[in-house]
């Protein structure tokens, strides 16, 4: 059976750069998101399977003229507008089945277009089809090129790994319980296998995917020995109990920064979500032992809970600010399909946004009852502005040196090794291959 997996089409090298979303600074950071890490999971564990990672609408339809038993498409809610006429295109081709996978299936509107949906990781269910079980779930080699701006200059290779997966929280506005219930772990020889790649080929900093980093706890401590065994330099996105509860052994094994769940101040807002009151004041907590060990300190934050008013987000602003973060990603309270926190807004207040395309949390998609899109959208810019200026980035990229000096020992191996990034850069390809 000839199945091909993509994802949504790009126009010309329009990939999706995260840090442009929530940061107008000329300083920054920046990479264009372009290995989907999903599909390349699929492709090392079920070779069998040819993947597609952000085509054009033409490099799609030519490899649509190829001939294939099943398209399958990998997408979020926010994709739909554009996985719409990529499935119409493969109906018309005249494709056996059209198949459908990742969040954005959770969907009602997007699932009945498919012949078939997959929730949840699916490696095994796709292994089953070509009648094989997977003994060991591999993982690729995930490799993401980062440049700061404006220099076009490649500045450091990425590699990404997930440990775990799956979040055993239920905070109201994530899909996470929904699409992946409880929590898994992958296999530790696999871990090792692509720890050992990335030393091997130029990548010193590890981002740790997984919705929440440190679930399980022996799991965990095992992959913090092979971040030391390979000295590799590791940041991940937790819970902001979660990293309180594991600093200082997190410290000790090569620790750079951590990505944390700030969410509101607002206690209405923190309870309605199914999260703790005392959040806020955790990452605070967090936030300063990082900085007093030059790590860094990002965070997460959702503007417009349905108490907030103009005025009292403006306020929230200014707290988040005074938490000192060195980076925040600003959203707009987004209901999602399949979560509870989209049944209470549709039921109290009315979802209006039709549009998928806009459910990208950058945008207000439900009746606020007392501030409009316009007003929301103009915050959220105010946020990015305000929040990831100039006055921000370089004392990160202070305390990213700071913290690889901590870690080895001298300011002169810290240079020494950031002097290596960019040469490595363009010493190895950036296109990471699958194992053998
Ligand atoms: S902690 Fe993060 S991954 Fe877990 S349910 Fe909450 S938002 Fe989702």
């Amino acid at each position: 059976m000839k199945i091909l997996i993509t994802t949504k089409y790009i126009d010309k090298k329009g990939w999706y750069d995260y840090f442009s979303e929530n940061s107008k600074s000329l300083f920054r950071t920046l990479f264009y998101h372009k290995v989907h890490y999903g599909l390349r999971f699929i492709k090392q564990n079920v070779p069998q399977i040819e993947v597609l990672e952000f085509p054009t609408w033409e490099q799609y339809c030519r490899t649509l003229a190829q001939g294939w038993d099943v398209v399958g498409f990998s997408f979020h809610t926010m994709d739909w507008p554009r996985i719409l006429p990529m499935v119409e295109q493969a109906k018309k081709a005249k494709v056996s089945q059209v198949w459908g996978g990742n969040y954005g299936v959770l969907d009602p509107v997007a699932a009945p277009h498919f012949d078939r949906v997959f929730t949840g990781y699916c490696e095994q269910a796709l292994a089953e089809i070509f009648g094989h079980k997977i003994e060991r779930l591999r993982h690729p080699p995930l490799v993401d090129q980062w440049y700061i701006r404006p220099s076009p200059l490649k500045v450091q290779r990425v590699g990404i790994i997930q440990t775990q997966r799956g979040c055993p929280l239920n905070c109201s506005f994530c899909q996470t319980p929904a699409f992946a219930p409880g929590v898994s772990t992958v296999p530790i020889e696999s871990v090792e296998e692509v720890l050992a790649w990335y030393r091997k080929n130029g990548v010193r900093w590890i981002g740790v995917y997984d919705e929440h980093f440190g679930v399980k706890k022996e799991h965990t401590m095992k992959v913090l020995e092979l971040f030391r065994k390979y000295g590799l330099f590791w940041t991940a996105q937790t819970a902001a109990a979660t990293a309180l509860a594991n600093l200082d052994l997190w410290r000790r094994h090569n620790l750079m920064g951590l990505g944390l769940g700030v969410e509101s101040f607002d206690c209405r807002a923190l309870a309605a979500w199914n999260k703790s009151a005392k959040t806020s004041q955790t990452v605070r907590e967090v936030t300063a032992k990082l900085h007093e060990a030059s790590l860094y300190a990002g965070g997460y934050y959702i503007l417009g809970h349905e108490e907030a008013t103009f005025a009292s987000t403006l306020e929230e602003i200014e707290t988040l600010d005074s938490l000192g973060l060195d980076f925040v990603q600003t959203t707009i309270l987004t209901p999602f399909p399949q979560t509870p926190l989209w049944e209470h807004l549709e039921k109290s207040y009315g979802i209006f946004e039709k549009d998928r395309g806009f459910f990208d949390t950058k945008h207000l998609t439900w009746n606020h009852p007392a501030m409009s899109a316009d007003q929301l959208e103009k915050l959220l810019y105010y946020a990015c502005l305000r929040l990831n200026r100039p006055g921000r980035f370089f004392p990160f990229m202070a305390r990213v040196f700071g913290a690889y000096a901590g870690h080895l020992g001298s300011y002169s191996r810290a240079l020494a090794l950031a002097l290596s990034f960019p040469y490595n850069s363009l010493r190895f390809n950036e296109n990471a291959p699958y194992f053998k």
